[in-house]
């Protein structure tokens, strides 16, 4: 999912007049900003803006990753004996084990979906 850089948006606008579905918004005075419900990833975005504004998601991993760790910590902070620790954490890790799982077997698919089509271009 792309994300916009406030730090490097100029708010010249362009990417508002490229998005095909009219989902980037600029208010009066403010920043470009990308209503993530209706973006279909096309890219376009990231492609027109003259400022290397519009960020890609492996830019927020490692922010992602603290984010999840941070939680993580706090919730823990919430359980008493080192059991219901330890439980928590394994729970932790199963529900992170099980969205790798889902994650790696959708780029499988996504993949082949992409080969069929690389497979139909003339050469
Ligand atoms: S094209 Fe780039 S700099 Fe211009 S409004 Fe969009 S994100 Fe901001
Ligand atoms: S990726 Fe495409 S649909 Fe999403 S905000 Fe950018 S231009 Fe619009």
């Amino acid at each position: 999912m792309p994300w916009i850089d406030e730090e490097r948006c100029t708010a010249c606008g362009i990417c508002v007049d490229e998005c095909p579905v009219g989902t980037i918004t600029l208010p009066e005075g403010e920043k470009a900003f990308i209503v993530e419900e209706d973006c279909i990833r096309c890219g376009k975005c990231h492609e027109v803006c003259p400022s290397d504004a519009v960020r890609h998601d492996k830019d927020r991993i490692p922010l992602d990753v603290d984010a999840n760790v941070t939680w993580t910590r706090d919730t823990l902070s919430h359980y008493e004996s080192d059991p219901e620790k330890i439980a928590f954490l394994q729970r932790t890790v199963r529900y992170y084990e099980k969205q790798s799982t889902v994650a790696e077997r959708t780029i499988g698919r996504v993949q082949e979906l992409l080969e069929e089509l690389r497979e139909r271009q003339p050469t």
